[in-house]
């Protein structure tokens, strides 16, 4: 069941699509150069062993702004958070 080659075809198929797809509605030129290579083989490699996220980033961002920086919310009791971004005071979660 489990073909370790599996994984790898697929994200090699999703990145192909992802690039066809920009060729198709003209976001990237068809001239391939040595940066689209890096660029591909890197989607390809972040595919296969995603890259560590902001370790700082909080499960609840900021609703109004988006502020993800746990260091930017701020948690003014053991309910609400205020946002260093915007102001905005929210209750995470609800
Ligand atoms: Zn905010």
């Amino acid at each position: 069941m489990t073909n370790p080659n599996h994984q790898l075809a697929d994200a090699i198929r999703e990145v192909t699509a992802a690039v066809q797809k920009a060729l198709d509605d003209g976001h990237r030129s068809r001239k391939i150069d040595a940066d689209d290579l890096v660029e591909v083989l890197l989607s390809i490699a972040d595919r296969l062993d995603p890259p560590v996220r902001e370790p700082n980033h909080v499960q609840f961002p900021c609703p109004k702004c988006g502020e993800v920086d746990a260091d930017r919310l701020v948690w003014q009791d053991d309910e609400f958070v205020r946002c260093s971004s915007c102001g905005t005071i929210y209750c995470p979660g609800n």
